[in-house]
Formats: C-alpha cells, sequence, structure tokens
C-alpha cells in the first residue's frame, strides 16, 4: 500500500491551514500552524514568491484535499473519475467519495488519532468490516456497514490505545459509534456539509477537467 512518508507538516504549512496529519500532536501547542514564526510556507525563499496564478490557486485546492486524505496522484484521479461519473455536482460528489473511504471513516468514528493511523490499523488486519476481514482503506462504505474490531488482545489493545480515554468524542451525524465496545456503524452516506476541511471544489474540478 502507498502511503506518505517524510515530514507532513510542511503540507499544512504549504497549504496555510491544518489538515490534522499527525494526531494528537497537532492539537497541542508543538504544531508548527500555532507557532508565528514557522505557520508559512516550507522553503527559503517563501517570502520572495509573489501573487499565486489562477492556475495556482486550482493547483493549491486540489494539493489540499488530496494531502487531506493521504492520497497519491494516482488515487485522487481515479476518485475523480468516479465522481465525474455521478449524476450530482462532481466537486461535491468527490468531496463525499473521498469522506467515505473507510480509513476516512475509521478516523471520523474516532478510533484512530488520524487518518494515517487508521490506515494502519485497516492494513494491518485489526478491524473488521461486517464481521470479516477487511484491509482495503480505499473501501466505500455503505448505509448499515459496521466496523468492529478483530478479537484478538493484540488488537483490541491497539486500538483502545488509540482512542485513549476520550470514549465519548463526537462522532458525524452520519456515523453512529460505541468506543466503549470498539465499534462504528453506517446509518447514512456523508454530504457535502460533513465535509469539515474549508475548500472550494470547484476550483479542484476547474483543475481536473483541463
Ligand atoms: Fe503538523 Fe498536525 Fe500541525 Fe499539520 S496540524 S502542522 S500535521 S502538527
Amino acid at each position: 500500500m502507498a502511503r506518505l512518508i517524510g515530514p507532513v507538516c510542511r503540507y499544512c504549512r504549504r497549504e496555510g491551514i491544518k489538515l490534522f496529519l499527525k494526531g494528537v500532536r497537532c492539537e497541542t501547542a508543538k504544531c508548527p500552524m500555532e507557532k508565528e514564526y514557522r505557520n508559512k510556507p516550507p522553503g527559503m525563499h517563501a517570502w520572495r514568491r509573489g501573487k499565486a496564478s489562477e492556475y495556482g490557486v486550482r493547483l493549491r485546492e486540489k494539493q489540499k484535499v488530496k494531502r487531506y486524505y493521504g492520497l497519491f496522484e494516482r488515487q485522487f484521479r481515479r476518485f475523480f473519475a468516479m465522481a465525474e461519473k455521478g449524476t450530482e455536482n462532481t466537486g461535491a460528489n468527490l468531496l463525499r467519495l473521498l469522506e467515505r473511504r473507510l480509513d476516512s471513516v475509521v478516523f471520523r468514528a474516532g478510533m484512530a488519532n488520524s487518518r494515517k493511523s487508521a490506515r494502519q490499523m485497516i492494513s494491518h488486519g485489526h478491524l473488521r468490516l461486517n464481521g470479516k476481514p477487511c484491509n482495503r482503506s480505499g473501501y466505500l462504505v455503505k448505509i448499515g456497514d459496521r466496523i468492529t474490531v478483530r478479537g484478538s488482545e493484540r488488537s483490541q489493545a491497539y486500538v483502545r490505545a488509540q482512542i485513549g480515554e476520550d470514549t465519548d468524542r463526537a462522532v458525524p451525524g452520519w456515523l453512529t459509534a460505541d468506543l466503549k465496545k470498539i465499534e462504528a456503524t453506517v446509518i447514512a452516506l456523508p454530504t457535502r456539509d460533513d465535509v469539515q476541511i474549508p475548500v472550494e471544489e470547484q476550483l479542484i474540478v476547474e483543475f481536473c477537467s483541463r
């Protein structure tokens, strides 16, 4: 499975917003975006860069979403192609599809600190989908899908360590989660309003449709 490695905080600095890629650290004062001298684009001459071109603005919007969901370009393009086939607005379709990815659902249900941790949890086989093993973090959940943890002590301990003490986390309205039992159920499909990151999806559509 492909994964993003390297210093991910630079992605937040580049996009100018917190993308919450590092779990607990993102909520602390250690986050570079909380420090005035560091919440600038990476690179030595960031201050010299002029106004972004129209292309640049659209590129940044696409990169922001791609990095937020931890995807590579090819994966992102595959989701875009799927979104284009839908009958509704392509941009909103794209975001809704990305939100339905299993790794994103595990994160939103509060079972993992970040999408990256959720992906690792899935690929290492700690979770069960409708009682069966599933190691595809890109699986698109459907209404009624139930996510639980494998019965082994190791898996239980691993997921409980991710959840920590806070078992009453708020989850989006399209999910129900019981973190004491470590289970979550999809009760509806996410809408555009369920996407947390501020994004102008129309710019992404314009970029990808060139
Ligand atoms: Fe790094 Fe998280 Fe802060 Fe982003 S939000 S800069 S990933 S600590």
